[in-house]
This record gives structure tokens, sequence and C-alpha cells, in this order.
């Protein structure tokens, strides 16, 4: 089935029920044994204009539009304990991940190619491996050769801060609009359990002053990008025992200093990746752990939940990388940009945005009038769109919503090692390690599940409905929420 957030699709007028009878038409049949939400209202509309088109600063955009990374700038001046920069793994994803590094005219090349086959891409970023105002020359230049070919892409660039400050008003100038710094201690203390070296003007410093260094810089770069209007977020690693608690911190110092996101993503660490935390045996967080840290910054820097960890060479949706379609060998010598399918995208989101916006809208005052005091989990397969629209058995990766009386939130994404379909049938291990996957939550939504599967599920105590298939997600979510809860208040009242 084609991809449900694909022009095609988009463009075709369409609705749930007629989705529902195509997926019945295609022969998967249900016996098979195949196996901040922030938007529009929340937000003053001058800063909602610059983020209503960017996966990662808007929860809601990342429904309907792109990224890609670009591999430019692969010189670092720091070492972070959970980077190895040799690592080169195509199986892998995670940030400083790479395949293969580009000139900034093979870049060129590489973005023009996926602007006219993707038409939801909407960023563009440099995010590693390196750093890229440290490796500025190859930053500017891939920077000033996009925006010539296509002046309404967003720039974006990921940075560990230290040469940041010297480049602040270049990054004005060429329109950069979002900058990522990652912070992960206000206290250099905790700096140094993290970073054993830094690269500053011409000398390496280690210990607590490599810390007090960058931290210094990080804040100065932070103050400076807020004086300039740039929407600055901020990434920070969870790493349990070393700053955990400490993020409590780092969130209030960056909310002071103007931060627009605080996105805390958890330590990814595998003695196999060669980093020093791997192979020291250093653990990163439980989903438990991250969502409490998460809970507790509320009311702070507003967080970010919806960040997939992206390779350093990620094309497509959060949530999807389509990478390997466009590596280097695979993009024309000569290439010529053409704009019409991006924009005939963006005329069409225009219009499912406004009826996604009723659906909610809709969907709160269903949960109002539930007056339950439940909170409850929900695991969703989506496509994009911001849709029920994936068969189970294909999800690689499952979205989390809490659903409560008071409203619906985002509040994660859980990823599978393997999706229980493997080319049409089912794979009882890649069951068992979904079922690890979806522990703790409520009930699953997707748009198809087969006997099977649905049973032993249930068996572990997960229960799983398809019959919300193709709905918006809030739809789905306070319709499932209203009839388990509802019942409390007509109870209630009678
Ligand atoms: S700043 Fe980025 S590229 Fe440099 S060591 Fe840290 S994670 Fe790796
Ligand atoms: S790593 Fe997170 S912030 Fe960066 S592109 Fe991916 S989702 Fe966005």
């Amino acid at each position: 089935m084609a991809n449900f957030v694909s022009l095609d699709n988009l463009i075709n007028p369409t609705n749930a029920d007629a989705m529902r009878a195509a997926l019945k038409s295609s022969g998967c049949s249900s016996t098979s044994s195949c196996g901040s939400s922030a938007g529009a209202g929340d937000l003053p509309p001058e800063v909602w204009d610059r983020i209503k088109d960017h996966p990662c600063y808007s929860e809601e955009a990342h429904h309907y539009f792109a990224r890609m990374h670009v591999a430019v700038a692969p010189a670092c001046n720091i070492q972070c304990h959970y980077c190895n920069r040799k690592y080169d793994c195509a199986n892998e994803s995670r940030p400083g991940v790479v395949s293969e590094k580009l000139t900034p005219e093979q870049a060129l090349r590489k973005v023009i190619t996926v602007a006219n086959k993707v038409p939801q891409l909407s960023v563009l970023g440099i995010a590693g491996p390196g750093d890229a105002c440290y490796d500025w020359k190859k930053t500017e230049e891939t920077f000033s050769l996009v925006s010539r070919e296509i002046p309404d892409i967003k720039l974006c660039i990921s940075t560990n801060g230290l040469a940041l400050p010297e480049h602040v008003d270049e990054l004005a100038d060429m329109n950069v609009e979002h900058v990522t710094i990652t912070i992960n201690m206000v206290d250099p203390a905790i700096g140094a359990r993290i970073y054993p070296w830094i690269f500053h003007e011409h000398k390496r410093f280690t210990g607590l002053e490599a810390s007090q260094r960058l931290h210094e810089r990080q804040m100065q770069g932070l103050e400076m990008l807020t004086a300039a209007g740039i929407l600055t977020k901020i990434n920070s690693v969870m790493i349990p025992g070393i700053n955990d608690e400490h993020l409590k911190v780092v969130n209030a110092e960056v909310k002071k200093r103007g931060a627009f996101l605080h996105n805390i993503m958890p330590l990814i660490s595998d003695p196999a990746h060669g980093t020093h935390f791997g192979l020291t045996g250093q653990r990163g967080p439980r989903h438990a752990e991250l969502k409490a840290l998460q809970d507790a910054c509320a009311g702070g820097a507003n967080l970010m939940r919806h960040c997939r960890q992206c390779r350093a060479d990620a094309v497509g949706l959060l949530g999807e990388d389509r990478g390997q379609e466009f590596t280097l060998d695979q993009v024309a010598e000569k290439v010529a940009y053409d704009p019409s399918q991006r924009q005939a995208y963006r005329a069409v989101v225009a219009r499912e945005r406004a009826d996604h916006g009723a659906a909610k809208q809709d969907a709160r005052i269903v949960l109002g009038a539930t007056d339950s005091d439940a909170s409850i989990l929900v695991a969703v397969a989506t496509k994009g769109g911001g849709r029920i629209n994936q068969h189970f058995g294909h999800a690689k990766e499952f979205q989390i919503y809490e659903a409560s009386s008071r409203g619906i939130v985002f509040v994660g994404h859980r990823k599978v090692a393997d999706a229980y379909c493997q080319g049409g049938f089912g794979e009882d291990a890649s069951l068992d390690s979904v079922i690890v996957t979806l522990e703790g939550l409520d009930i699953v939504l997707c748009s198809k599940i087969g006997d099977c599967p649905k049973g032993q599920l249930e068996n572990a105590g997960i229960r799983v409905s398809d019959e919300w298939a193709y709905e918006y997600i809030e739809s789905a979510i306070s319709a499932h929420y209203a009839r388990e809860h509802g019942a409390v208040l007509q109870a209630r009242s009678a």
C-alpha cells in the first residue's frame, strides 16, 4: 500500500471510509495469519509561522513534514564519552552515525534529488558527525549553495556550542532560524564526567577546565542566539547516575536564557558502538525513567518528546529513514530542482491540517465530557498525516499518547527492533520483542492486525484495536476513552 502521506494520497479526495474500503479490497484479511503538541492556537502567529513546517520544532508538523541531514562537516573540537565518529553502519540509527561524508557540491545534488522525490521535505540540517560551527567553511558553503537553488528550504544546524559564539551573526545573515545546542550540564564537575577533552583557541584542555570553557561558550552562544531571534533547541543526553537529576537544573537554566525547546534524549550505549560509555558499561535510561524526568521538567522550558535520535544522514519523515534510497551512487551528476511537487504537497497539507484541527477540537470536547480521573497510555501505528494508518505488523515504532479528561498529549515513541510482519509472514520471535516494547500501555491502535498476533498480544495483557483505521489519532483515542470511561459519568449522574 502506498504511503498515506505521499503526494498522491493527499491530493486524491479521500476519507476514512474510502480508505477502509480500499483496505478490505487489498486482500489483507484480519483472519490472515501474517502476522508539545503545540499547534497554531498555542503560539504567537509569528512563531507558529516559523515552526509550522519544521518536524522537530513542532510535534504537529512532524506528521506532515520531513527533514534531511547532510554530513558535510566531519571535524569536531570536543570529545563526548557517548560518541565514536569512526563508527559506520547503515543499519544503525543514532546521531553521529553516517554512511558517507559529502562535499558541499555533492550535498547540493543530493538535496535537489531528495526535494524532487520527497515532497514532504522542508528542512535541511547539518547534524554531525562533527560540529557544524567548528567545520564552518563547509557548513557555510553547503547552505549558500542549497539556499540559492531551493530558497524556501529551512536551514538548521546542530552544534556542541564551543565554536558557536563567533558564528551567530553569520547564521542570522544566512537566515538560519533554527539552531540546536547539545547541553548536557551547567555544572563543570558533571561535565568532566562526560567530556574528556576539548580543543579551543589552538589548545587542548581536559578535566574541569575543559568543561568550564565549554559551559561558558554554550551559555554565551544560547544568549546570543536568543538576542538574534534564532529559535534554539537544546538537546541533552540523559545519562543515568551522571546528569539525570541535574538535567532539571539544565532545563531551568536554558529556559532563563531563552531556549525555545528542550529535547531530553536517552543515552544510547552499547559496547559494539565502541564509545567510552559503551565500553565501560554505562547504561542508558529506561522508558519510564526518561518519561519521569520529562514530566518533572514540565513547567520549565518546553519539551520535545518526539525526537527519533536520527542518523546524521537521515532522510524522510521522523521515524522513517529513506537515506539508503539517496546514497551518492544513486544521485545523478546533473540535477535540476523542480518545485512543483513540494508546492502541491503544501497546498494539500494546508487543507488536511484544517480538518485535523477540527478533529482535535472535537476530541477535546468528547474527553472533557467524560469527567473521569483515569489516565491511559495509547500506542498508535502511523505512517504520518496524523492518522492511524499503519498495519500492526509493519510498524517499526509506535507513537505514544497519554489521554485523560483533560486532553491528549503526545508523550513519546517506542521503537521495535524488528517489525512483526516480515515479507507477509508473522515472526513469533519479533512478536515477543514487540510485546516487551509495548509493556505498560493500555491499548494499541492500528489500521489492521491479524487474529493470530492479536490473540497472542491479548494473552500478554495488551489490547489491540483496528476499529478506528484511518481516523485521526485524536478522534480514535477520544472515542476509545469515552467508551471506557464515559460510563463512569453516566453512572455517577444516574
Ligand atoms: S560534539 Fe558531536 S561529533 Fe563531536 S564528539 Fe560530541 S557527539 Fe561526537
Ligand atoms: S535527531 Fe531529533 S531533533 Fe534531530 S532531526 Fe531527528 S528528530 Fe529532529
